[in-house]
């Protein structure tokens, strides 16, 4: 583990912003989170010369809410981001404290690699390695507006993004295409108690008005609300942690990249977690104050995977609720109560978490607060992450209506993927859900659209068993080297290894054959249902033994489906068709529904909502006969 020290890093970007040389670039990325910081570097790892501008260098990877990255269907998000090089794998090794694989009991495809993170570490460590990609530029700044084309006369409705204009008045900078990656700040408000102001995070500012008009005015997009909260921050010595259960990190900490033995942070050194629980008292303080409490009456939807303890209480009256208290970093003095956002006054915050008996006599450092901002619909983008309707223009992240830095991590880093081949001339690039957790991501963002934020589940992957944390690299390590051109030839010669190792290994197991009596004497804990003397190969004892592997039964079974899901998946539908006057019959909801999506592909068409599997087959006569 290397890394540069901070302070160099900031010196080297404020020395690089301030000899801006171009006003030209192949690609702009927009913002500095999650979203943004994965999409820079996978434009500039495409080949594409990427600026990132973003309002404050310091907060570049910063963790707004939860000191933690991965978990169920997370932490598949993040092996898979990793696998096409991406950064967050690698930083939450560097950064994590205590790693735990949850989810151990089930099979392994439902595993979830997690670590609480050192929040300075994770920062330090983004901020370096954008640093030292070449082709990115880091340029601190506030986007005011995007520059687009009026409408092509010969592509009605299309538009062109041409470039950025700063709040600052300097030059306008060009490029290819842009990605914009706001996060929680596209007309953010922040919200305690009664009251409610301007901003995308505590103490940071909203983006600007102009964006928002930009795209809601000038490229007719339909915008929506969202809110999430997050909760106060707890100062450490005030908490009696022997009133809590105590979680210790897993005795052998899982890296999650695949580069990476092991993790930065010593298995001795690794910090615990401490579980807790909801009183009465809560709930009594929680009803008792929500008429001071405007956040939890405002309409925007929130977040049904991660509740403020307002909405818990109200859905669930009477219940225990879980309260985990989680360590910030490995100096900080401070503990994230997770299970605790909330967004009443001050005042009120302090008296709740004093019902809770480890924080009888907790202080808190930063109290709780709430955030409501705007999102672009997602049924408005291609699989790419481009907007249907302006030629260079990416969204990913937070602003397509999910939540989660892994999330968004994903979507950034395909978005930057395309961005680049965009600007470069190069054809976009696809993820099916086939092959991968993004691809799931992508396909239910575009084709289904959100009605409040979106987080990964395994449940939302039909192929999980096949999607498994473990097997990322060989599902998107080669093709991110070989088609897409955002993987390094190190990380590439690394999965061929690991591909021919398994190969190897499954043809011995094939060819490998024993009589039953001699498996029974070199293994005598493993168990074998074949009559006396039977041979046996090394793959049979794998079946006998229940272990997990991609040549079950319902693995192949599961490939077939899969072959026809890729199949369908090949058959595009024309953007431009006229669903209304198409030759075939449909439903006039059907048509309206194909109208307002414009799926890409037949596939994404039958998973649309209301798509009756009678139209798929008219549908499909037409892509294959035109009638
Ligand atoms: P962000 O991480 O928000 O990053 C946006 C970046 O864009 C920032 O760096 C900002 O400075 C920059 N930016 C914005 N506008 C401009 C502009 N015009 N010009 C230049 N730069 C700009 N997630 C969960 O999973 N669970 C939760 O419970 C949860 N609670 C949250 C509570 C709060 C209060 C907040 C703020 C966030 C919460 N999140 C939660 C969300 C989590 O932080 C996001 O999902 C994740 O950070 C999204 O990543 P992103 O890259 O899309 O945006």
């Amino acid at each position: 583990f290397h890394l540069p020290p901070l302070q160099s890093f900031l010196v080297q970007v404020s020395r690089r912003a301030s000899h801006l040389a171009r006003q030209q670039y192949d690609v702009i990325v927009v913002g500095g989170g999650h979203a943004g910081t994965e999409a820079a570097a996978a434009a500039a790892r495409v080949g594409a010369e990427t600026l990132l501008v973003t309002q404050k260098i310091h907060t570049i990877g910063a963790l707004s809410c939860n000191p933690s990255l991965g978990g169920v269907g997370k932490g598949q998000l993040v092996k898979e981001v990793d696998a096409l090089d991406g950064l967050c794998g690698r930083a939450g090794d560097w950064a994590g404290i205590h790693f735990s694989i949850l989810n151990r009991r089930k099979g392994p495809a439902v595993w979830g690699p997690r670590a609480q993170l050192d929040r300075q570490l994770y920062r330090e460590f983004i901020q370096s390695e954008l640093l030292s990609t070449p082709r990115l530029t880091v340029l601190e700044g506030s986007v005011e507006e995007l520059l687009v084309t009026e409408p092509d006369p010969e592509e009605p409705g299309h538009h062109r993004v041409t470039g950025i204009c700063l709040a600052n008045g300097s030059q306008p900078i060009s490029a290819s295409s842009v990605v914009l990656t706001t996060g929680t700040f596209l007309s953010g408000s922040l919200f305690m108690g009664q009251t409610s102001s301007p901003g995308g995070r505590i103490g940071d500012a909203p983006s600007s008005a102009g964006l928002s008009q930009t795209l809601r005015e000038r490229l007719g997009l339909r915008i929506g609300r969202l809110r999430t909260g997050t909760p106060p921050r707890i100062v450490k010595d005030s908490v009696d942690l022997s009133l809590a259960e105590l979680f210790p990190s897993d005795s052998t900490p899982t890296p999650f990249s695949f580069l990476n033995t092991h993790t930065r942070c010593k298995p001795e050194d690794q910090l615990p977690c401490h579980l807790t629980h909801t009183t009465p008292g809560v709930e009594r303080v929680v009803m008792e104050s929500l008429h001071l409490n405007c956040h939890i009456q405002e309409d925007a939807k929130g977040p049904r995977y991660c509740p403020s303890i307002e909405s818990r209480v109200l859905r669930f009256p009477g219940r225990q609720h879980q309260v985990w208290l989680e360590p910030e970093g490995l100096t900080s003095d401070l503990l994230y109560p997770q299970g605790l956002s909330m967004t009443m006054p001050p005042d009120v915050q302090l008296r709740l978490i004093r019902e809770i008996p480890a924080m009888h006599r907790a202080e808190i450092h930063t109290p709780g607060y709430g955030v409501q901002y705007d999102f672009v619909c997602p049924t408005q983008l291609s699989p790419a992450l481009q907007v249907k309707n302006t030629q260079g223009l990416f969204l990913a992240g937070q602003i397509n209506g999910t939540t989660g830095y892994e999330e968004a991590a994903a979507q950034g880093l395909w978005a930057g993927v395309n961005a680049a081949r965009w600007a470069l001339s190069l054809p976009a690039v696809m993820l099916s859900r086939t092959e991968s957790y993004i691809g799931v991501l992508i396909d239910d963002l575009v084709s289904r659209g959100v009605t409040e934020p979106y987080r990964m589940f395994t449940s939302r992957a039909e192929f999980r068993t096949s999607l498994r944390p473990d097997n990322a690299d060989l599902r998107l390590t080669l093709k991110g080297f070989e088609e897409v051109g955002c993987v390094s030839s190190l990380r590439h010669q690394e999965a061929v290894r690991v591909r021919d190792s398994l190969q190897d290994a499954l043809e011995a197991l094939q060819t490998l054959t024993v009589s039953t009596p001699t498996w029974r004497k070199k293994l005598p804990n493993i168990h074998i249902s074949e009559a006396k003397n039977t041979i046996v190969t090394g793959m049979n004892m794998l079946q006998y033994n229940d272990v997990s592997f991609e040549i079950w039964p319902h693995c192949d079974l599961q490939k077939k489906e899969i072959e026809r899901i890729q199949k369908e998946e090949k058959m595009s539908l024309p953007q431009d068709i006229d669903y209304f006057s198409l030759p075939v019959s449909l439903s006039q909801e059907v048509r309206e529904i194909l109208d307002r999506v414009r799926p890409s592909t037949l596939g994404a068409a039958t998973r649309l909502q209301g798509i009756t599997p009678a139209a798929i087959v008219h549908l499909l006569n037409y892509v294959l006969h035109g009638n």
